[in-house]
Formats: structure tokens, C-alpha cells, sequence
């Protein structure tokens, strides 16, 4: 399986990290080693001093496609998630300065972290759902699905263009603005509405 990830999805986080508004979205891939095994701590890797959270929406392929239309994309997912997205902010903006990609700021193991599922049924309206991360018990980060450049259903009708999505693959869907950097012993929750969706330790 594979996370398809997308970047500058939301204007004010645009605007945070002094980044252009993309004509067309920036996509990435984490491999499938870059998932944080539950239940495990996120260790912050030895060759970044600036490890930054990116909290995003999640939505999970149920089935498989290639150049799915728009009006037929919500039929390839029925549950919804909300997960980190763990960046090297140091080593990224080195890459992006060459022009060169952003696995190794990106795609580095334990650089995904996953939550639970939540069942399409149980939510009301998937493009007016809110989300939060709080650090050590203070919101940092607060986006609203409302604020996607790209929504769920268009970014499956681009991305497959491209990759043929299967079942178990995940899509990160961007994050809103107030990324900042994570430290030791820093606690990472995240909520979709008032649901604890994860909760993670920085070692
Ligand atoms: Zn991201």
C-alpha cells in the first residue's frame, strides 16, 4: 500500500510557510515504511533539528481505480481519518531550494502517523468537518475540510490520473496553517470534532 499525500491544500498554511499557490497540486508518496506503528513513540530521527507536525485528514481507498471522474469518487471510500504528516522542515527547505524531492524530509520512517477510522455513515458532511491538534494540551493547529483548495473527491479525481489507487491505500489530504516544530516529550492529540482521533509521544 501506498500514502498519497498532498501538499498545499489550504490557503493560510500557504501563506505561513511563504510558498506559491500551486496551479496544480503538489503530490508526494510515503512509502508504507514510513507508517508509525501504533501504540509507538515518534522518535525524532538524528539528521533534522526542526521535526514539524502537519496534522491532515485522512481517507482510505476501498477500491480500486484509475482516472476516477469527480462525480463517481466517492465511491472508492467510507472511512475517514485524521493523521500527522511529520516533516523535516530543515532538510525540506534545503531540497526545495535545489529544485530536488522531499523523501528524505517527508517519507523517513515514522514520518506518518495514522489515527482511527471514522465511518462515512457517522459523519454529516465530509467537505464541513473540523479538525485540531493539540500539543501538550494547547490547540495548535484548527483547519476545517470547508478550507480545502482541492476537496476530498477532486483530489481523488487528480491523483488517480496518475496512480492507480487500491485498497488499503490512504490519501493525506494537506495541512491547515500553525505547523511548527515538535520536542522531546512534547504529546501530540488530535481530534476530529470533539473525537480523539490519536495521541502521540516525541521521544
Ligand atoms: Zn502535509
Amino acid at each position: 500500500m501506498k500514502l498519497i499525500c498532498i501538499g498545499r491544500n489550504y490557503a493560510e498554511h500557504i501563506k505561513e510557510l511563504d510558498n506559491e499557490k500551486p496551479t496544480n497540486p503538489v503530490v508526494f508518496i510515503k512509502p508504507d515504511t514510513a507508517i508509525l506503528l501504533k501504540k509507538q513513540p515518534f522518535f525524532i530521527p538524528d539528521f533534522s533539528n526542526d521535526i514539524h507536525h502537519e496534522v491532515e485528514i485522512l481517507v482510505k481507498i476501498n477500491r480500486v481505480g484509475k482516472h476516477i471522474d469527480r462525480k463517481f469518487a466517492h465511491k472508492y471510500y467510507n472511512q475517514i481519518g485524521l493523521g500527522i504528516d511529520f516533516t523535516a522542515r530543515d532538510l525540506q527547505t534545503q531540497l526545495k531550494e535545489k529544485g530536488l524531492p522531499w523523501e528524505k524530509a517527508k517519507s523517513f520512517d515514522g514520518a506518518a502517523v495514522i489515527g482511527n477510522w471514522l465511518p462515512l455513515n457517522d459523519i454529516s458532511n465530509i467537505n464541513a468537518l473540523e479538525f485540531s491538534l493539540k500539543k501538550n494540551d494547547t490547540v495548535v493547529q484548527k483547519g476545517n475540510t470547508n478550507q480545502m483548495l482541492l476537496k476530498i473527491d477532486d483530489i481523488i479525481e487528480y491523483v488517480s490520473k496518475y496512480f492507480t489507487l487500491k485498497i488499503g491505500d490512504i490519501i493525506f489530504t494537506g495541512t491547515p496553517a500553525g505547523v511548527g516544530k515538535v520536542n522531546t516529550n512534547d504529546t501530540l492529540k488530535g481530534y476530529i470534532e470533539n473525537k480523539e482521533m490519536f495521541s502521540i509521544l516525541v521521544k
